[in-house]
């Protein structure tokens, strides 16, 4: 099945703004919700449909890409895929919940530990190549004096929660649905620490830096954001710490421009080259080179490609193409002889060798019949 207009799917202009997009996704969410359409595959594809849209949309740089290539920016590595971090159903209840203020509790407790962001910045070249990054980051720990439990009294520990009597949380009704809010009694634990420890006082945390080798993998576009499941920060009382995300910058490089799997390069050729002809090296992203033939009477801004010779593709062994752009530098500072052979060469293209430069002859022609009144 082909998929649909992220833009038809929510049923917004392309120019909407951030608030129209959100409205329309709300109101969609809500129609499609699991929760009004128990055992509905079709609402539940419609659910998915509308919060990838979302996903996209909300994000003013996939947005970008969106409106620019469509769904094909997204293809080696979309919502769907899980490229940008998106993994699944439950993904896309937390990105629900949080708009809607509400998070879903699970099984008395508090879901998992913090997620952590964090930055980092890689070379062109290592986006090519792929590669092993180490980052720093602060984190938190289960706490060492008491092993997380974050009671001081390891005999007494922890006692049932009064307020939601260990579930967790607390349900109440929000317009159509059922809402569940982790009890804040016990910020969702089910539990209640009765001496709490004092190293933490009763968090069952502890301040950490922590130091973690990341896979970059080759072809990665500049602003991804890599998901790294169980890195974030320890859950309280032995729950399943939060993820990590790690937000990819690439630098721009000095020569290589890069678009996707397409890589650009400028290059400066002599005047002289480019009429005689020539065969110029030229760099490739992979840090070899190549030698390319320039033609007689090559014009400034031609273009050439070199099949194959562009930037790694995303979970691909494949590699796009590179384009080279000539341009063609005219002489500064000359000797005295260059400009002696300059004058006579400019001597000679004056004595009727129009051919030699038919834009230049062709423009003054028509200067000429402009003059005259003929246009
Ligand atoms: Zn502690
Ligand atoms: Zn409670």
């Amino acid at each position: 099945m082909s998929k649909r207009d992220y833009y038809e799917v929510l049923k917004i202009s392309r120019t909407a703004t951030q608030v129209e997009i959100k409205q329309a996704y709300r109101k969609k969410a809500m129609k499609y919700h699991p929760d009004r359409n128990q055992g509905d595959p079709e609402a539940e594809a419609k659910f998915k449909e509308v919060n990838e849209a979302y996903d996209v949309l909300k994000d003013e740089q996939k947005k970008a890409a969106y409106d620019q290539y469509g769904h094909d920016a997204f293809q080696n590595g979309g919502p769907g895929a899980g490229g940008f971090g998106a993994g699944g159903f439950g993904d896309i209840f937390d990105m629900f919940g949080d708009m809607m203020g509400m998070r879903r509790g699970g099984q008395g407790q508090r879901r998992t530990g913090a997620d952590i962001q964090i930055q980092t910045e890689i070379e062109l070249t290592e986006a090519f190549s792929g590669v092993k990054k180490t980052v720093k980051f602060q984190s938190k720990k289960s706490c060492t004096s008491c092993n997380g439990s974050g009671s001081e009294d390891k005999a007494k520990g922890s006692q049932t929660c009064p307020t939601c009597h260990g579930s967790g949380k607390i349900r109440s009704q929000n317009g159509f649905f059922l809402v569940e809010r982790p009890c804040h009694t016990c910020h969702g634990s089910g539990q209640v620490i009765s001496n709490p420890c004092k190293k933490c006082q009763g968090t069952g945390l502890e301040s950490q830096e922590k130091e973690l080798e990341i896979d970059i993998p080759a072809g990665i576009e500049d602003g991804t954001r890599i998901r790294i499941a169980g890195e974030g920060e320890a859950g309280s009382n032995g729950t399943p710490p939060g993820d990590l995300y790690v937000h990819v910058s690439v630098l721009p490089h000095d020569i290589f421009q890069r678009d996707g799997g397409t890589i650009f390069c400028r290059i400066p050729v002599r005047m002289t080259q480019a009429a005689l002809g020539a065969e110029i090296e030229v760099p490739i992203i992979d840090g070899g080179r190549t030698k390319v033939k320039i033609p007689t009477g090559t014009q400034s801004g031609k273009q050439f490609r070199l099949r194959g010779k562009g930037f790694s593709v995303l979970r691909s062994s494949s590699r796009g193409d590179m384009y080279i752009e000539v341009k063609v530098e005219t002489p500064q500072n000359l000797t005295k002889r260059q400009k002696e052979l300059l004058e006579e060469f400019e001597k000679e293209s004056q004595d009727g060798h129009e051919q030699g430069s038919p834009e230049t002859s062709g423009f003054f022609s028509k200067v000429r019949d402009f003059f005259e009144g003929k246009s």
